[in-house]
């Protein structure tokens, strides 16, 4: 069946296979800045429009790293990036990007029915700017870059923009993921597997056509199992994709799906993730709505006594378990019973540009208005970022050789600072039940998950 594959995985090998790498990687010392435009559209549903395979690499300077830093990998650099290191020594190395604030679904634990008010295009990043984000990160020692929303895959230009990422790799990112609901995937997983995709999380929290739609407003269901079952398919001949499944779990709705899901990985090598529920704003959530990890774990072991715990990877936010013989594993997402703030690593830039260093804490600097100062406070386009960065290498030739820095621009380095800043106010761990609740967040939507 192999002329009804994608090209991507048509030239992989079978068995371990190197991963899947743009051709073209732009030359050590330059941008990933984009080709395509930026601002976000209306996207209807299940309807964006093909996109290229490849885009071009192009002429823009890299942010500049420390000498010390730049270009080793992560686990090897110490000490890690000052302005990625918090004040409880915690390293942050994991980035999530939102690059939406829309989504083709309306997921009742997610989002009010009627949606939720969006930003004016000119507030959110454009793709030269989060091309330009992803590259100062990485230039700081962030190895994994997950895009997330909203629903990612409705981002027209999603494709270009994991190419530019992807070519990060020549910078030490070792992992490039997305988060989805999986509806619109199958039809980009291939050229995005090309661009270096290595990780899907899809989120998908009933395995009942008729309870998908109920849950999440909409209907789509056979979609996102295609989505599902191609991964599968390209993982068996050899894309190495890492699948993970998402399914919040709440008492009522779809507790009664825990063993079908778990039963599912007796024949798919599949991660399903059970993920408490968690309060946002306009999500109604309800404490006795919630079912804790000890819980969901107590309904699998009453069927599957044998259920064994699989040691977790450092920094991993699941806690992972087999049954012995099946294939696939299940996790769960404690973010409401057990935090796993000790080891976190990850921050977050909202699609509207703000630094956010904790998922439950409010505190958010702009990263957006910064980098927009050089651009009299407008959105960056590709020929915007261009002559910034030209103003910028001009005015640092102008500089006699000695007084000409070595490490970062005049933008970078404000960029870093704030950054730091808002990294060391990092708290040492969230808030639990009985506050999270009270607090005033953004809904799960508007943060990107
Ligand atoms: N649209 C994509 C998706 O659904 O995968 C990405 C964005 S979504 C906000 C990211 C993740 O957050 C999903 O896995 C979703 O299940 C999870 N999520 C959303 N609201 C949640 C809630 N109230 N409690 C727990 N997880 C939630
Ligand atoms: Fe959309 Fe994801 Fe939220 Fe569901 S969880 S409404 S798919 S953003």
């Amino acid at each position: 069946m192999d002329f009804l594959l994608p090209r991507a995985i048509c030239r992989l090998k079978p068995a371990n296979p190197p991963r899947i790498l743009p051709r073209g990687l732009p030359k050590q010392g330059r941008c990933i800045a984009s080709a395509a435009t930026a601002t976000q559209q209306p996207v209807p549903f299940d309807e964006a429009p093909p996109v290229p395979l490849r885009t071009p690499p192009h002429p823009h300077p890299l942010p500049q790293a420390h000498p010390a830093i730049h270009n080793r990998p992560l686990k090897d650099t110490r000490p890690f990036s000052d302005f990625l290191t918090d004040s409880f020594s915690r390293q942050h190395d994991y980035l999530r990007i939102s690059i939406t604030e829309r989504c083709n679904l309306r997921c009742t634990y997610c989002m009010p029915e009627e949606g939720v008010p969006l930003s004016p295009a000119s507030h959110l990043l454009t793709t030269p700017e989060i091309s330009y984000l992803s590259a100062l990160f990485v230039s700081q020692g962030v190895t994994k870059i997950r895009l997330t929303g909203g629903e990612p895959t409705i981002r027209r230009d999603i494709v270009p923009l994991m190419h530019e990422i992807g070519s990060l790799r020549s910078k030490g990112l070792k992992e490039l993921c997305i988060t989805t609901n999986g509806i619109a995937l199958h039809r980009k997983l291939d050229s995005m597997a090309e661009a270096g995709l290595t990780g899907v999380n899809l989120s998908l929290d009933t395995l009942d056509p008729f309870q998908f739609q109920i849950m999440t407003r909409r209907q789509g269901f056979s979609a996102v199992i295609r989505s599902v079952d191609r991964i599968l398919e390209m993982n068996r001949l050899g894309a190495g994709i890492r699948l993970k499944l998402n399914c919040v779990v709440m008492r009522g709705i779809n507790e009664r799906e825990i063993i079908p899901f778990v039963e599912m990985g007796q024949e798919k090598d599949v991660e399903v993730r059970f993920i408490e529920y968690m309060p946002f704003d306009g999500n109604k959530w309800a404490k006795g709505k919630m079912l804790s990890y000890k819980e969901m774990l107590g309904m699998i072991r009453e069927k599957y006594p044998g259920l064994e715990k699989v040691r977790d990877e450092m920094n991993d936010t699941s806690k992972t378990f087999r049954v012995p013989g099946f294939k696939g594993r299940i996790g769960f997402i404690t973010s409401m019973t057990h935090n796993f703030c000790g080891s976190c690593n990850r921050l977050r830039i909202t699609s509207d540009g703000n630094l956010k260093v904790c998922l439950f804490g409010n505190a958010e600097v702009s990263l957006r208005d910064l980098l927009r100062k050089g651009n009299n406070g407008q959105p960056i386009d590709e020929d915007a970022m261009e002559a910034i960065k030209q103003v910028e290498m001009d005015r640092r030739q102008a500089l006699p050789g000695d007084a000409q820095p070595l490490g970062y621009g005049e933008r970078e380095r404000e960029l870093l600072e704030l950054i730091g800043m808002a990294v060391k106010r990092k708290k040492e761990k969230h808030a639990g039940i009985g506050e999270l609740e009270n607090m005033k967040n953004r809904p799960m939507i508007l943060i990107g998950g």
